[in-house]
């Protein structure tokens, strides 16, 4: 607390006087209190942070990876689970990611096995194409370029 003297007779004013009581001179202005100096809280200390730990079943692992993956590779039964699981079958989103991405490989690896099956299954008709590829090859060439 912040001592106030009176300014014209110098009395020592109590605290909160808005006026001097000796000669009636309104008390100068006083300074706000200052804030109040932080002080640690008297209640008991908060327990420590909780950390929700989610089931271990929850968390992706190599394990779950291959076993979902040696699933995927059952015929039949497989595709199923894969499908479901990429349609977001599974609460599990890591599981529908790598269903989705396992599916999309498959897509991709079955159109280059069938395009591979295709150029070895026609090889043996080619001769049969050749004049007709040799007369079309001006236009099959400005086709590759265009
Ligand atoms: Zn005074």
């Amino acid at each position: 607390m912040q001592l106030i003297y009176c300014p014209q007779c110098g009395l020592l004013l109590p605290a909160g006087a808005r006026a001097c009581p000796r000669c009636g001179r309104p008390a100068p202005v006083q300074p706000p209190p200052p804030p109040p100096r932080y002080q640690p809280p008297r209640t008991a200390p908060a327990p420590g942070p909780r950390y929700h730990t989610p089931p271990r079943a929850a968390r992706p692992t190599l394990g779950g990876y291959l076993g979902a993956l040696l699933l995927f590779s059952l015929p039949g039964v497989g595709l199923i689970v894969l499908l479901a699981w990429a349609c977001g079958g599974t609460d599990r989103p890591d599981r529908q990611k790598l269903a989705q991405a396992f599916l999309l490989w498959l897509a991709i690896l079955s159109a280059v096995v069938l395009a591979l099956a295709i150029a070895f299954a026609a090889q043996p008709l080619l001769p049969l194409f050749a004049p007709l590829l040799h007369r079309l090859r001006p236009l099959a060439l400005a086709r590759l370029l265009l």
